[in-house]
């Protein structure tokens, strides 16, 4: 990516905007393929939608699309074991002592979860996917501020605000090499002009979001609390200090950081985009999405082809087409 940019753009500005397109898949501008650029002209082609009501919508939709097509759901039902029998996946038991039989098991969870914890034994199959997944990189952690600011007419901010700060490598320091929190983060603030987000129609709600290294060994330990409100109070100081007022108008304020998103959602570190694009082989050490064990299908943001959703919805969508291929199973067009 960097290459690309020393290449095309001696305008500053510019080669920030390119650095950022890295980022979107938790990777380092300095190692990340510049295949990567192709995310500015997805944006350009295609634009950048809201869903009313926030991406939380798209969740309660898809779910209830399952729900009419007759999809069972078991929530908070954690998996802890993918059992196996002769190299295939049988089922799955979870945390309550239960089993299901299953014949395709399908998992989301973080591919280094699946193959090195829900899946017991040291079985020859899985020794070349479990050497990939140890080289990987993990992705860009990030560091979340929610806000719920009054209206104020005189000072709208667009959908989309992004404030980069004088050094932006040395963010990119800070996250890979150093693995500190960074000081003077580019800022990315989302307040989308959506009344179905707020309580009542006197408010926004803002989602602020800067890259962070991932949480735990090897990473930065989130877990002094103290530290992570500071931490969030520094970058509102950051954006005030762009002239955008935000204590005037704070109605509430909260913060997730890495270790929050590993705990809600076993993300390990709370590594956003599961591995990184660091490196032109990095797309080869990820998860395939059917897994050497025959009838398990790995899916999500640590299997092919990537994090972020628009990749994570292709990853769904290859794993529907194996499983229902190998079934000779048609999707539903309806
Ligand atoms: C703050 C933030 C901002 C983001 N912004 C963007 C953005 O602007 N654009 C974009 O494209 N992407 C963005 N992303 C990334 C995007 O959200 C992820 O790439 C995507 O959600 C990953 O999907 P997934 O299905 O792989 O994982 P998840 O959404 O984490 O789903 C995995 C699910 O599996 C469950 N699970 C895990 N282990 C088990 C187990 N053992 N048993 C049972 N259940 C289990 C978890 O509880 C979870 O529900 C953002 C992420 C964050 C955190």
């Amino acid at each position: 990516m960097r290459k690309l940019a020393d290449e095309f753009l001696p305008d500053l500005h510019l080669r920030f905007i390119l650095d950022r397109y890295a980022t979107y898949s938790g990777s380092d501008p300095r190692k990340a393929p510049a295949v990567l650029a192709s995310i500015a002209f997805v944006e350009e082609s295609f634009g950048a939608w809201h869903i009313k009501g926030g991406l939380g919508t798209l969740a309660t939709l898809v779910h209830q699309r399952c729900v009419d097509v007759g999809v069972d759901f078991h929530f908070n039902s954690r998996v802890v074991e993918i059992t196996t029998e002769k190299g295939r996946a049988t089922g799955i038991q979870l945390a309550d002592g239960s089993f299901i039989a299953a014949d395709a098991v399908v998992t989301n969870a973080d591919a280094s979860i699946t193959y090195n914890a829900l899946i017991k034994g040291n079985t020859t199959k899985l020794r070349k996917v479990r050497r990939n997944l140890s080289k990987a990189d993990p992705s860009i952690a990030g560091f979340s501020v929610l806000l719920g600011v009054r209206k104020d007419e005189s000072e709208p901010l667009s959908h989309h605000t992004v404030l980069f700060p004088d050094d932006y490598d040395a963010e990119f320091n800070s996250i890979f090499s150093s693995k500190t929190p960074v000081e003077k983060p580019t800022i990315y603030i989302c307040a989308p002009k959506d009344d179905a987000m707020t309580k009542d129609m006197t408010l926004e709600s803002w989602s602020i979001l800067v890259n962070a290294p991932h949480h735990g060994v090897n990473g930065f330990d989130w877990s002094n609390q103290e530290f992570n409100r500071t931490y969030a109070n520094s970058i509102i100081d950051q954006i005030e200090e762009h002239g955008i007022p935000i204590r005037t108008r704070l109605e509430s304020f909260s913060f997730r950081t890495p270790a929050d998103l590993e705990t809600a959602v076993n993300a390990p570190g709370g590594s956003i985009y599961g591995t990184s694009s660091n490196g032109a082989r990095a797309a080869f050490m990820r998860a395939k999405n059917r897994s050497p064990i025959k009838n398990l299908y790995c899916v999500g943001g640590s299997a092919h082809p990537g994090g972020g959703l628009p990749l994570v919805g292709m990853s769904g969508e290859i794993v529907a087409n194996a499983v229902g291929g190998a079934r000779n199973v048609q999707p539903l067009r309806n």
